[in-house]
């Protein structure tokens, strides 16, 4: 069986997106101090991009581990909290960025968490949605492309630990 990937969302594509979030985050949070919570491991590549967009002096970063059971390709939204972040998140502005929401049952879980611990505000960024498999209602506030229910990889996003380290999204098609 041969692998081929096909281009879903060019380097261009996203680069021109995530400029974009940047700004939107950028004039919507002005002067206020904001976290943005990097869901690891799928978003680091998002969030390295995102971060360098976002035009203010005090956005501090901080990194999430999580590990969702489900089997294959598809989430149980037991969502288990691998590296928790380094600071508390009281009283704080606080971004979740995520790759991307398919049932949405990750975002709803971290939600629910976070909303235990305080913050001043709890908003999500994510670089993807794949609204045709959402199981429960997510909002995401900010959101780089909605895409059709097929399985993608690249830019920070793996299938079995494999190419996360391509430049753009793409689709992979076995025959
Ligand atoms: P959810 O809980 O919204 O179903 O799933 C969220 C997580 O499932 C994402 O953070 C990502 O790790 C994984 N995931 C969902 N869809 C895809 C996909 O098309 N490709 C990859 N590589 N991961 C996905």
């Amino acid at each position: 069986m041969s692998e081929r990937l096909v281009t879903m969302l060019s380097q261009e594509q996203i680069a021109a997106r995530v400029k974009e979030l940047g700004a939107q985050i950028a004039a919507e949070y002005k002067d206020r101090h904001v976290v943005l919570v990097v869901v690891l491991k799928g978003s680091f590549i998002f969030a390295a991009d995102l971060c360098r967009a976002i035009d203010m002096t005090t956005v501090r970063v901080d990194f999430l581990g999580v590990r969702s059971y489900g089997e294959g390709t598809e989430t149980s939204g037991v969502v288990q909290i691998t590296q928790d972040l380094s600071k508390p998140i009281a009283g704080e502005d606080v971004i979740i960025v995520e790759d991307i929401v398919d049932t949405g049952l990750t975002i709803a879980h971290l939600m629910d968490l976070f909303r235990t611990r305080q913050p001043r505000s709890v908003k999500v960024c994510a670089l993807l949605h794949k609204p045709a498999r959402a199981r429960v209602e997510v909002k995401v506030d900010y959101l780089g492309f909605t895409i059709e229910d097929k399985f993608v990889v690249g830019y920070g996003l793996d299938f079995a630990e494999r190419y996360r380290n391509l430049p753009y999204i793409g689709v992979v098609e076995r025959s």
